[in-house]
C-alpha cells in the first residue's frame, strides 16, 4: 500500500522521462549538422583547377584549425586521396614556416 503511493509519486516523473528520451534522440541527430561545412564532395575532385601546393598557405589554411591542427576528413569533406595530399602539403608547409605547428594562446 505504501508502494502504491510511491508509484503514484514516481509516475509523473516516468512519463516525461520516456517522452524526453525520444525527443533527445531527435534533437541530437538534428544538432549534429552544424550549419556550415556541408560540402559533400571533395573540393579538389569537384574543381580540377585547384592544385594542392605546399607553397600555398592561403589554400591550406582551410584545412587547418585555429590551433594549427589538420582538419579531419569527415569535417573537411575531402576524399582520401586528396586529404592525404593536403596533409602532406600542410606538413611541408609547416617545415618552411608557412603554417604553424601549433597555435598557443596569444
Ligand atoms: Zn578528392
Amino acid at each position: 500500500m505504501s508502494i502504491e503511493m510511491d508509484e503514484s509519486q514516481g509516475a509523473p516523473r516516468r512519463g516525461p522521462r520516456g517522452g524526453a528520451n525520444g525527443a533527445d534522440k531527435k534533437g541530437g541527430s538534428s544538432v549534429r549538422k552544424r550549419g556550415f561545412t556541408r560540402r559533400k564532395v571533395c573540393r579538389f575532385c569537384a574543381d580540377k583547377t585547384l592544385v594542392i601546393d605546399y607553397k600555398d598557405p592561403q589554400l591550406l589554411k582551410y584545412f587547418v584549425t585555429d590551433r594549427g591542427k589538420i582538419v579531419p576528413r569527415r569535417i573537411s569533406g575531402n576524399c582520401a586521396k586528396h586529404q592525404r595530399k593536403v596533409a602532406l602539403a600542410v606538413r611541408r608547409s609547416r617545415m618552411i614556416a608557412l603554417l604553424p605547428y601549433t597555435v598557443t594562446g596569444a
